[in-house]
């Protein structure tokens, strides 16, 4: 197992630790760097496809968190340094890396406003931007 996986690996299981306290302080807990699964790698190719822009799946840096600072309740985040991050309990969620992977592929389009969401048949809600 690699370190990222490792790191992942006990996000996970403190996600499995019933809460001691209602009152925990929401921060970016627990982000750690991931290696993108291959089914991220098939995603990707459905974005790139539905979409008809080729992007650089190699250029992300994926991570997991066990929650976002902002209690939003969103679910995952791309940023221009091409930081893709998603929630640890629905990383394997197609619809919401394929929401991250479209940012990536468009450098943006915080507002959801490109036709290619539609296009692609992509949730816009899973996110703030
Ligand atoms: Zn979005």
């Amino acid at each position: 197992m690699t370190r990222r996986a490792s790191a992942l690996a006990r996000v996970l299981v403190l996600l499995t630790v019933p809460s001691a306290c209602s009152d925990a302080v929401v921060v970016d807990r627990g982000k750690v760097e991931i290696d993108p699964p291959a089914v991220y790698g098939v995603w990707w190719s459905e974005v790139e496809d539905c979409s008809g822009i080729g992007g650089d799946f190699d250029g992300v840096r994926w991570f997991a968190v066990y929650g976002f600072a902002d209690g939003s309740g969103i679910l995952g985040q791309w940023n221009e340094r091409r930081e893709i991050t998603v929630r640890s309990d629905v990383w394997l969620d197609r619809d919401v890396v394929r929401h991250e992977v479209l940012h990536d592929l468009l450098r943006g389009d915080r507002l959801h406003q490109r036709s290619e969401w539609t296009t692609c048949g992509i949730d816009t809600g899973v996110d703030t931007g």
